[in-house]
């Protein structure tokens, strides 16, 4: 016989008050279902926390540098800037305190009850609340942990550096710092710390940062930073050691740097641990991450899981869609399933990128001949405030269908731009639709409704 849902204490128990949970919870609550969630640290998760949000806060105090640089030739004279960290600390987590009561409020108002406590797995229906040693019974688990940054390879020493985590409880701006690593986070935080005026080093092992975006992007962005930032590719730190009140990290080319702070930033792995997956015969693949269906479901039945948790794609729309899609199906009686394929993301360096689709080498494999039609110019905003800055935008078109597969942008904005391009991908478009938009003038996103020409490349060249 099937256990109907008053043998159980709630229809939902969500783990993980972040991105997915919070938005499973609030959907499948509003379905009438009984819905807890345990949090183990603060509501919001990594996304509002420690992650997109503070992250963001503090992008845009780092790009405050170049404007008072450029207003001087738009006329102004700013006196000599001054940045204070403690102000920008203060008011941050101010802003995270009052985001997080929000969560918390919307959670209650849904009816969800938030339990401040970690939760782990029992068995498929039962959760074991680790403070208070409560068990309760749940219909469905939702698995909605999260992940945590790593320092790998471990090297000696590394107990000295700290994680994306330590930066927002950096109680002064480091004068030097050391940022190891080449993916988004990485890239992002040494744009931080360069722009609030530390001296940033930023190492990474390959030979270009950001692996697996567009490869001219890449440069484009590695020439941006070499300028802005002593850049180090192709290089690896062997060990850190403290030396004369600071940080020495001695790198394998035998040369070494005293730094006040060293920021690793290079990888994440899921918060799986004592979770008590291996009581309910949960296996995790390779990279830590629970295995899923499409619809979020493990290999027991009665759970699930969404979000970085299943290292799909880690980012916070894709947790919250997840999440919501996961509610629907299981609570709504609506399924649904998340696509993967399309996803238009931004990365928060300076100056910005925005990506939606194929990087190019991606669609000559998938998509064979395509024409790619390229700009790339000097903002208009660069003629008065002579800042030597160039904007790179690339439109891929696949030829057999005028669909165009993938867009490009490195530049101002490029995070804002790419999203409103990303509605246009999402729905099918083609070059002709591009081109029978009628541009916006003068922006620099108006490049991408009049590129006509496509670039000669060396395919093209091979393809005759
Ligand atoms: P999380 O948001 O990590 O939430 C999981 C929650 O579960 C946590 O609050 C944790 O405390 C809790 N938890 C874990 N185990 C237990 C347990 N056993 N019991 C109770 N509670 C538990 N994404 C973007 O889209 N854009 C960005 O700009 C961006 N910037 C980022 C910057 C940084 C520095 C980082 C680290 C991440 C960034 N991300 C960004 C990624 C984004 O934060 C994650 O993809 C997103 O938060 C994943 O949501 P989630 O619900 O899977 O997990």
């Amino acid at each position: 016989m099937s256990e109907t849902s008053e043998t159980f204490d709630v229809d939902l128990f969500v783990i993980g008050g972040g991105s997915g949970g919070v938005r499973a919870a609030r959907i499948a609550a509003g379905y009438g279902a009984r819905v807890t969630l345990a949090e183990e640290y603060r509501v919001g998760g990594t996304c509002v926390i420690r992650g997109c949000v503070p992250k963001k806060l503090m992008v845009y105090a780092g790009r405050f540098r170049d404007e008072f640089e450029d207003a001087a030739g738009f006329g102004w004279s700013v006196e000599t800037p001054r940045f204070d960290w403690s102000v920008l600390k203060r008011r941050r987590d101010a802003e995270i305190a009052r985001l997080e009561g929000v969560y918390d409020a919307n959670l209650t108002r849904a009816g969800v009850a938030v339990v401040p406590q970690r939760a782990v797995i029992e068995d498929p229906h039962t959760i074991r609340l680790v403070g208070t040693d409560e068990r309760v019974r749940a219909r469905v688990i939702l698995i909605a942990v999260g992940g945590h940054p790593v320092k790998e390879p471990v090297i000696p020493g590394a107990e000295l550096a700290i994680t994306s985590n330590g930066v927002f409880e950096l109680e002064s701006l480091p004068e030097r710092i050391l940022v190891v690593g080449g993916g988004y986070i990485a890239v992002e935080f040494a744009g931080v710390f360069a722009g609030l005026g530390s001296r940033t080093t930023l190492l990474h092992r390959g030979e270009r940062l950001l692996r697996g975006f567009d490869d001219e992007i890449r440069d484009a962005l590695g020439e941006a930073y070499a300028e802005r930032m002593d850049l180090r590719l192709g290089r690896t730190v062997q060990s850190l050691e403290r030396s004369e009140g600071a940080i020495r990290a001695v790198l394998d080319d035998g040369d070494s740097l005293l730094v006040d702070q060293v920021l690793v930033a290079t990888g994440r792995r899921p918060n799986v641990d004592g979770l008590g997956l291996e009581r309910v015969g949960i296996e995790t693949d390779g990279a830590g991450a629970i295995p899923v269906d499409a619809y979020s479901r493990t290999a027991v039945p009665s759970i699930y899981a969404v979000g970085d948790v299943t290292n799909r794609a880690n980012l916070t729309p894709i947790a919250i869609r997840e999440g919501h899609a996961f509610a629907d199906t299981v609570f709504g009686a609506r399924p649904a399933c998340v696509d993967h394929r399309l996803i238009p993301t931004a990365v928060f360096s300076t100056p910005e990128i925005g990506v939606v689709g194929h990087n190019e080498d991606v669609a000559r494999r998938l998509c064979g001949a395509i024409d790619v039609y390229k700009a790339s110019f000097r903002p208009m905003k660069a003629a008065l405030s002579g800042r030597d800055e160039r904007i790179l935008m690339k439109v891929l078109v696949e030829r057999a269908t005028d669909k165009v597969v993938g867009v490009h942008i490195f530049g101002h904005d490029a995070g804002e731009i790419i999203q409103a391009v990303g509605i246009a991908v999402t729905m099918g478009a083609t070059k002709a639709d591009f081109d029978r938009t009628i541009a916006v003038h003068p922006t620099a996103s108006e490049e991408l409704v009049t590129l006509r020409v496509p670039a000669v490349t060396k395919h093209s060249i091979a393809a005759g």
